[in-house]
């Protein structure tokens, strides 16, 4: 394993939506690698997702890759339910599967919007609401959100940033409704992390890079820290929080 930090979530069950590339792939392999046995889901890409799988099995975890278009809400509802009928349980839900589509406002098509919405909000909440059912006490569900859902220095992420709003807002409203239930609801919101989605290279980065206090982008592994310490046992009062991973980018 190449975390050495005592199997915090040995015999628990994690899926992670988007889980084949970029934030989701290293969140995966981080819970894994904590001990959790991990369904990842994808939309397009079934060879990158099965090299996740391959990794975390040649790291001695358990994983397995379900396709699911986050905008189809019965491909959603299916992922979770064959997470249950192969691993037996649901312990964990990272809501990691997101697009942006940047442009500006005024010329981004109605349908554009309605795909951002559709994966970003409407697939979170569907995921949520299948996964809820069979969720124990002492559940977790996690949201990656973004710095962009709070505070947004850059345009042509308007319908984005309104989308990740949207999802901080759904995690604090929704602990309100599982607390009782020992279930945490909290939004992981990252600054500039250097994914296909958003590279460190290129013109679009440098103002990025310049609003954090760092002054560089982030790692994916430096989000799945923060996720699987959310997703474990030392967080059970953290609830309906956003929890910044943006090198000071809000400061
Ligand atoms: P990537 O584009 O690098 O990876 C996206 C992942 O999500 C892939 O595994 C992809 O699989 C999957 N995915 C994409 N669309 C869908 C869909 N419709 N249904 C299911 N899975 C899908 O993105 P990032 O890793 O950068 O982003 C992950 C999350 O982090 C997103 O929610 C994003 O908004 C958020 N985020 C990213 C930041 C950044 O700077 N990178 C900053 C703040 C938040 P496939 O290839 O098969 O489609």
């Amino acid at each position: 394993m190449s975390n050495n930090n005592g199997q915090k979530l040995a015999g628990k069950v994690a899926v992670v939506t988007g889980g084949s590339r970029g934030i989701g792939a290293a969140i995966a392999k981080r819970l894994a690698a904590d001990g959790a046995s991990v369904a990842i889901t994808y939309a397009k890409d079934a060879s990158a997702a099965s090299a996740v799988v391959k990794a975390i099995e040649r790291d001695g975890g358990k994983a397995i890759a379900i396709q699911a278009d986050a905008a189809d809400v019965e491909a959603v509802k299916g992922a979770v339910e064959k997470t249950v009928a192969i691993f037996g349980r649901r312990d964990v839900l990272v809501n990691n599967a997101g697009t942006a589509i940047p442009k500006t406002f005024e010329t981004t098509t109605l349908e554009e919007m309605d795909r951002v919405i559709d994966i970003n909000v409407r697939g979170a909440m569907a995921s949520t609401q299948a996964a809820l059912k069979h969720m124990k006490n002492g559940g977790r569900i996690i949201m990656t959100g973004s710095a962009v859902g709070e505070r947004v220095s850059t345009p042509g992420l308007v319908a984005y940033a309104a989308t990740k709003g949207a999802v901080k807002v759904f995690a604090q409203a929704l602990c309100r409704e599982v607390g009782s239930r020992g279930i945490t609801v909290n939004n992981v919101q990252p600054g500039p992390i250097d994914t296909d989605l958003n590279p460190a290279a290129g013109d679009w980065a440098v103002s990025q890079k310049a609003a954090t206090a760092l002054d560089r982008y982030g790692r994916v592994d430096e989000v799945a820290a923060l996720v699987a310490f959310v997703a474990g046992p030392e967080s059970s009062y953290i609830t309906g929080a956003n929890l910044a991973v943006d090198g000071g980018m809000n400061a």
